[in-house]
Order: C-alpha cells, then sequence, then structure tokens
C-alpha cells in the first residue's frame, strides 16, 4: 500500500485531497495545525483504518515513522483576508514549512507536489498567463507576503531537484471553489454565498470589472492527481479558463440563490490582481485533463453545501484559531 503524507489536510482543498487518495486504495497521513482549517472536514474519516491524522505545525520539525512514498504540501493560509490576518505565519509556512517538507522528502526518497498559486503572477501583464510568465508582483505590498512565499516556495523546489535530484511537482492553482470551504475566508464565492444566505448586500470591490476564473474541486483534485503521476517536473497550470467579471459574478449569485440582494461596491483591495485567466494548453497536453464542471453546476453544489451549515457558523465572523496562533 502506498503512503502519502498531505499538509493543510483540514482545509478545504486537503480534505478532499485526502479523500481522493483514500479512495484510490492509498494509506494517508493528514497533517495540520488548524489555523485556518477545521477538524469537520476530516471528521469522515476519523474511523477509516487508512487514514492517521497528526496536528502539527509544519514550520516545525516533522518526524514521521516509517516509510513515505509522496508528500503533497497543501499547508498555508490561501485566502486574502487570512493572509492579511496571519502574515508571518503565511510566509513561514511557504518557505521554513516547505523547506521541513522538502527535507522530509529528501529523507524518505519520496516524490513531493507542492501547492503554488496563480498568484505567484500577481497582478498579470500577460494573459491569459502561461507557465512561461514569470508575472508581476508588489514584493512589499500587503499580498507580497503570500505571493513571495509561494515564489519562494517554487525556487527552494526547484533547487531541491537540481541540487538533490528529488522528485517534485509544482501545481499553480487558479481560483478553486466547492463544499468545505470556510463561510467566513473571505473569498469571494463564500462570502457572496454568505451575504445571499444572510439576506445582506453582495459586496463587489472596485467597479467589479475584474476578472477571475473559477474552477471546481473535483476538477482541481484530479488535475493535482494527475500531475503526481506524471513526469513533470516544471510548474504546471490548473484551473478553469472560463472567466468572468466579479460584477457578472454577483449578479450570476443573486440569480442562483434566487434572492433579491442588491450589490453595494467597496473599495479594490491594494494589488487586487485586474484580470485572471489560466492558460491550460500544458496540462491539456501532459495530463490529458481539462475542467469538466461548468460554474453554473459547481456554484449549485457549492450553494447546496452552504446552505446545510447551522446558523452559528452563518454568523460567525472570525476563525476562532487566529488568535492563538497570533499570540505565539
Ligand atoms: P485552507 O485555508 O482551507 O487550507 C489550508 C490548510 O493549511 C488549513 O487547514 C490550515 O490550518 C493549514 N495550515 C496552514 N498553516 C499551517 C502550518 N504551519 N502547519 C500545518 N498546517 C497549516 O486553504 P485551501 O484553499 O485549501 O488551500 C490549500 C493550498 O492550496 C494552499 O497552499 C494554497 O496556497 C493553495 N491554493 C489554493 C487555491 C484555492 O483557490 N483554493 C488557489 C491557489 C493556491
Ligand atoms: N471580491 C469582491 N467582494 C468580496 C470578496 C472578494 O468583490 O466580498 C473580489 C476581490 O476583490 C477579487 C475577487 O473578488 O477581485 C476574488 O477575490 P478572492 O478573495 O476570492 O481571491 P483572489 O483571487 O483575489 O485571491
Amino acid at each position: 500500500m502506498k503512503k502519502i503524507l498531505i499538509t493543510g489536510a483540514a482545509g478545504f482543498l486537503g480534505s478532499h485531497l485526502c479523500d481522493r487518495f483514500i479512495n484510490e486504495g492509498y494509506c494517508v497521513i493528514g497533517m495540520d495545525n488548524f489555523i485556518t482549517g477545521d477538524k469537520k472536514n476530516l471528521s469522515h474519516l476519523n474511523d477509516n483504518p487508512n487514514f492517521k491524522f497528526i496536528e502539527h505545525d509544519v514550520t516545525e520539525f516533522i518526524s514521521i515513522e516509517g516509510s513515505l512514498d509522496y508528500i503533497l504540501h497543501f499547508a498555508s493560509p490561501a485566502s486574502p483576508i487570512d493572509y492579511l490576518k496571519i502574515p508571518i505565519q503565511t510566509l513561514k509556512v511557504g518557505s521554513l514549512g516547505t523547506h521541513n517538507l522538502l527535507g522530509l522528502a529528501k529523507a524518505k526518497k519520496a516524490r513531493i507536489l507542492i501547492a503554488s498559486t496563480s498568484e505567484v503572477y500577481g497582478d498579470p501583464l500577460v494573459h491569459p498567463q502561461t507557465e512561461d510568465y514569470y508575472g508581476n508582483v508588489n514584493t512589499i505590498g500587503p499580498r507580497g507576503v503570500y505571493d513571495e512565499a509561494k515564489r519562494f516556495q517554487e525556487s527552494i523546489t526547484m533547487a531541491y531537484h537540481r541540487f538533490h535530484g528529488l522528485e517534485t511537482r509544482i501545481v499553480r492553482i487558479f481560483n478553486t471553489y466547492g463544499p468545505r470551504m470556510r463561510l467566513n475566508d473571505g473569498r469571494v464565492i463564500p462570502a457572496f454565498m454568505g451575504q445571499a444566505l444572510r439576506g445582506e448586500d453582495l459586496t463587489v470591490f472596485g467597479d467589479g470589472s475584474q476578472t477571475r476564473s473559477f474552477c471546481y474541486v473535483g476538477d482541481q483534485v484530479e488535475g493535482i492527481y494527475r500531475l503526481l503521476l506524471s513526469d513533470y517536473t516544471r510548474p504546471v497550470n490548473i484551473g478553469n479558463p472560463h472567466e468572468i467579471t466579479i460584477k457578472d459574478f454577483a449578479e450570476e449569485i443573486i440569480k442562483l440563490t434566487n434572492t433579491n440582494q442588491k450589490i453595494i461596491y467597496k473599495e479594490l483591495p491594494q494589488n487586487d490582481p485586474l484580470q485572471r485567466q489560466p492558460d491550460i494548453t500544458l496540462a491539456k497536453r501532459l495530463l490529458n485533463w481539462e475542467p469538466k464542471i461548468g460554474r453554473e453546476e459547481g456554484m449549485r453544489m457549492t450553494y447546496k453545501y452552504f446552505k446545510t451549515l447551522s446558523e452559528e457558523e452563518l454568523f460567525k465572523s472570525e476563525h476562532k484559531n487566529f488568535e492563538n496562533h497570533i499570540k505565539k
């Protein structure tokens, strides 16, 4: 039985990856410190004999007994609101955490895939974004803590690959959504759906002309799975190329939720990328992968999930774990 360590396991993507690898017959070790994750995302795996969970901060030395075949490094705050609240932790998990996991992969002779992001392209001047574009990032802007941590993460991963011959994979993930996102994480989909459910106006930042391209979690997980098992060591974009402006997206959500909410406009956050769309030519060619779930279907499934959340969850404004971690 192949053994895989998944960091960030209690988060949105990490928990779906745990499910996928359990279903593929792997023995999965999940690791998380719950800074933005939630135990609930893994509760269905509690009694699964092929799943083990270790509560641990990956910026501290990581010790795993026995062999490991694969590592997926997904631990990191991922929402702009989260990484503005915990900037140092964001920098540490992308740098020190990645260093620890690369060291672990080297010691265990395991293949490691790291979760990079479309944010390495910053506010892109090339559209759509191809993997050979170097990006346009403000190192000292508020988003720099995430973008530069991820850019460093890619650099150190390639250095381990070149210098130590480590088997590495890099996925550049574009905006992905679906069940188990945190309703209060500030990202646009939970934000709009939460507002619709609470009967609040939808907050569009700026004039709403900025674009994003949203990928359903099932498609994202399939792309990551194929990339891990491929031979390709350079970064690969995985995302859905269907682009939409945030204003049009807000209107779609109003229609989907069948509410009469109004749109209100708020200031555009500093360095908010004005356009984002993955060029997925490489993923199509290398992995024979492309997204299958359209926005309408994906949003319907996601809204259905948010509707099952309790009143308490719906009105909770901040993640309870931030405070403990910030004090450290
Ligand atoms: P998430 O916040 O739901 O999950 C991140 C998980 O990492 C959480 O469970 C959190 O507790 C854990 N974590 C953070 N720091 C840790 C540490 N030091 N030690 C152990 N665990 C730690 O976010 P997500 O959307 O699931 O994102 C997962 C990964 O995918 C991140 O690396 C993110 O940068 C990347 N990514 C996600 C998207 C997206 O659209 N969802 C886009 C680009 C990149
Ligand atoms: N956004 C918005 N209203 C919100 C939350 C986000 O208009 O309540 C916008 C945000 O400014 C950005 C886009 O939606 O242009 C996507 O934001 P998100 O935080 O989901 O992720 P990003 O792609 O910026 O990392």
